[in-house]
């Protein structure tokens, strides 16, 4: 069997054509930040700046409606990073969460095998063959030097927890959120009262020591995932993982990303991992290619068979209406949050010309965008302007994310408003002083409308109700 991809490589532009355009955007205006900038950074980490968060926790939030709020069979949980060292072992991170790393013999930089020219399509078993780098004859891509066979690279955190830093003490950061679910099982299951199939869903950091991290906020070594594990009879697995496959990429097309730019992998028998029976990656046509934005997975009964057995606790679920007894098989979708956000960022990205200027707008869903309005005088010298604005910019807040702005013309400020996704603009002018009405200008079609002042919030918040999947 081959890749499987539902559209060819070469047959879709990405919305961007440089990766530079949505860095420095990111940079410029505030959204991500390289982490300890000033003194130099650190590589793989990066910061999310005053409207990154929101961006970020937008999209969070619209995941969690979906799978948590919007669903009676999936509830939440927010287990902790730091976890019994022996969970790591029982998955089967200790001995098998590795990458195979080669080191150039000259100016002993490390790489990925796969990420090496000419050896991106090799199996697993082919990237750790011993001969792997006399035989396809592979070189070090910085300066051309040799490189030593490859080798298995851990890509777990460790730490020490308590006052003495000896091997006992050892515990890892968590590379994965799912385990925090798996072991909690009964717990939720036995609170929450769920009857198979129910879900647990989870939100949280993820820290892995990538070898090759890059591609700007693509792959970090500190990230947050959003994970969600079903728990289905054996013989239903299947069909719920097709159902679940289709749900998660026609979430990405819900929220914005176009259609076109999205389509599914089904992984390779020998790409699977140890414990998958079925793997498909939701891809995203990102502009250095197609990547992993998420991966759904049929786990069958491996993890919680596992846990079961190494903890000696019972982890069967009772089927009343049946009288049985198993251990339920698990389906997984496992996202990225910053790899999502990423995404939404990259694919509203919008260039046109208007009057002769470039106008870059952020046509990002009006629920993820960072503010979704901003208020803005048309002269900032009439005090009777700004103090209605500020009036109507306190009551917005107490609903939503409303911002202030008069530190340029109206031209500029819309321009500005543009740049990070405001979907609506609300401008008080000489007029609105006197008929009680302000001008509220959509961001997409750029048209404008004069409303009475008091409609404004509902207004806003009925458009941004009715945008909502
Ligand atoms: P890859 O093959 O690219 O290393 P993976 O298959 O190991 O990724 P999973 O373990 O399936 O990835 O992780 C699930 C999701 O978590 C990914 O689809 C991605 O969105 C996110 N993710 C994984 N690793 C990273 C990372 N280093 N930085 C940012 N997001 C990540």
């Amino acid at each position: 069997m081959t890749h499987t991809p539902t559209i060819p490589d070469e047959d879709v532009a990405p919305a961007v054509a440089n990766l530079e355009t949505i860095v420095s955007l990111s940079k410029r205006r505030g959204f991500i930040f390289p982490s300890s900038e000033i003194y130099g950074g650190i590589n793989a980490v990066w910061d999310y700046g005053p409207l990154g968060v929101e961006l970020k926790n937008n999209v969070k939030r619209a995941w969690w409606r979906t799978m948590v709020q919007l669903r009676d069979d999936i509830v939440g949980l927010d287990a902790g990073i730091l976890m019994a060292p022996q969970v790591w072992v029982t998955s089967g991170h200790v001995a098998e969460f590795s990458d195979p790393l080669v080191e150039c013999l000259t100016d002993h930089r490390r790489f990925r095998v796969d990420e090496l020219p000419g050896a991106e399509d090799l199996s697993p078993s082919e990237l750790l063959d011993p001969t792997v780098v006399e035989r396809l004859g592979l070189k070090c891509p910085v300066d051309g030097g040799p490189l030593s066979p490859p080798r298995r690279f851990n890509l777990m955190l460790k730490t020490f927890l308590g006052p003495v830093e000896n091997d006992a003490a050892v515990a890892y950061l968590r590379p994965e959120t799912a385990q925090g679910i798996y072991v909690n099982f009964r717990n939720v299951r036995e609170t929450s009262r769920k009857k198979i199939p129910f879900g647990i869903a989870q939100i949280g950091k993820a820290f892995r020591n990538e070898i090759s991290p890059g591609n700007f906020v693509f792959r970090m070594r500190e990230f947050e995932q959003m994970e969600m594990q079903y728990f289905v009879r054996p013989e239903t697995a299947a069909g719920h993982f097709e159902e679940w496959l289709a749900r998660r990429r026609d979430w990405y097309e819900a929220w914005g990303v176009a259609g076109g730019r999205l389509r599914t992998r089904e992984h390779r028998p020998d790409e699977l991992a140890h414990y998958a029976k079925k793997a498909v990656d939701v891809e995203y046509r990102f502009p250095f290619g197609w990547k992993e934005l998420e991966g759904v997975h049929n786990r069958g009964d491996w993890d919680l068979g596992r846990h079961q057995e190494a903890s000696g606790q019972n982890l069967e679920y009772f089927d009343p209406a049946t009288e049985e007894h198993f251990i339920p098989w698990i389906v997984e979708t496992s996202a990225g949050a910053d790899r999502a956000t990423f995404t939404f960022l990259i694919d509203a990205y919008r260039e046109e010309e208007v009057r002769g200027e470039t106008r870059v707008s952020l046509a990002l869903h009006p629920e993820l965008a960072p503010y979704k309005v901003a208020v803005l005088p048309l002269l900032k010298k009439r005090p009777e302007i700004v103090e209605l604005c500020q009036r109507l910019v306190a009551d917005l807040r107490r609903d939503t994310m409303a911002v202030y702005d008069d530190t340029a013309s109206i031209g500029k400020l819309y321009r500005r408003q543009d740049e990070i996704g405001t979907p609506w603009c609300v401008t008080v002018d000489v007029e609105s002083l006197e008929d009680g009405a302000v001008t509220v200008r959509d961001r997409d079609s750029m048209t404008q409308e004069r409303i009475p002042l008091e409609g404004v919030k509902v207004a806003i918040l009925d458009r941004l109700a009715a945008a909502r999947p």
